[in-house]
């Protein structure tokens, strides 16, 4: 069975490594399918194609997109998109535009804390000057010894409510599928385990996400613990979705699961892969 890992972020997002050193550390951890699936971002795309190939490595050109639904940040990955289409390019350039204003207003709320500098600090590990993240501020949080772990930054610190959090809204839901599908893409929501919805609100979100033209969920993915695996593979039952597995990796030394190093699907679920010609 071909080791699928659908999920992962280069240092043109929020992860440490360059993507011709992540699809080196998927091929060496046994990975037979892999996508790059940086967040609101495709500018990595070219090099991982290229790193890839060279390595005789399947690959599927991925994003991550954020998300604001009914008041959360929701993520929705696209599979195999074509990452030169004019409407998903310029739609996720529009989108980070505001990133950078969000990262000043950051700073200034860590100041106000008693964290000074915290702007220079998350720019020292930003590697796209394009997409600053909250990642790179909970990397320069940890760096001055105020936390040791992400977990522990985000839920003290940047996590929704959280002193250094601010609320930002990103593209809509339809947005997303519109550009992943106008770029030949697959849409899936990310890590559905994450979102603190009610039940009601997850049947509006699956419901309209089928209706707009999602396909998939993620099922397997190391931003699930592990007694989400069977309950979103219920939930893929019931809606009718593929399932998807990715490990969600963001860098050595910092990720909970490593590329590839997850459980297969459960065998109850379709793979959002099922009908993929795997000779790319
Ligand atoms: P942003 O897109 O700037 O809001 O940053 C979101 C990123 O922060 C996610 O993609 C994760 O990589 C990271 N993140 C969010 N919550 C946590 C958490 N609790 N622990 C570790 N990383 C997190
Ligand atoms: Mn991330
Ligand atoms: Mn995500
Ligand atoms: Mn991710």
């Amino acid at each position: 069975m071909t080791n699928v890992d659908l999920h992962s972020h280069s240092r043109v997002s929020d992860g440490t490594l360059s993507p011709a050193e992540l699809a080196a550390r998927a091929k060496a951890n046994g990975v037979g399918l892999w996508a790059m699936t940086d967040h609101d971002e495709v500018g990595g795309i070219a090099e991982a194609r290229e790193a890839a190939a060279a390595l005789d490595l399947p690959f599927v050109p991925g994003v991550e997109i954020s998300i604001t639904w009914s008041g959360q940040t929701v993520h929705i990955v696209g599979l195999r998109i074509d990452e030169t289409n004019r409407a998903l390019v310029d739609g996720l350039a529009a989108m980070r535009g505001g990133r950078e204003q969000r990262a000043r207003e950051v700073a200034e709320r860590l100041a106000s804390i008693g964290v000074p500098d915290a702007y220079e600090g998350a720019l020292k590990y930003v590697g796209n000057p394009d997409l600053i993240s909250r990642t790179h501020f909970a990397r320069y949080l940890m760096e001055i010894g105020l936390c040791e772990t992400l977990q522990e930054v985000f839920s003290n610190y940047l996590g929704e409510g959280k002193p250094g959090y601010v609320p930002h809204r990103w593209a809509t839901l339809q947005q997303s599928v519109d550009w992943i599908r106008g770029a030949g893409g697959i849409a899936v929501i990310a890590h559905p385990g994450r979102y603190k919805f009610s039940e009601l609100q997850f049947d509006a979100l699956f419901r309209e996400f089928k209706t707009l033209g999602g396909s998939a969920i993620e099922v397997i993915t190391g931003s699930h613990a592990v007694d989400q695996y069977d309950t979103y593979a219920k939930i893929a039952a019931k809606y009718g979705f593929l399932a998807s597995r990715g490990s969600d990796f963001h860098g050595p030394g910092e990720s909970r699961v490593d590329l590839g190093a997850l459980p297969p699907l459960p065998t109850s679920v379709t793979p959002v892969w099922h009908d993929w010609n795997l000779a790319y």
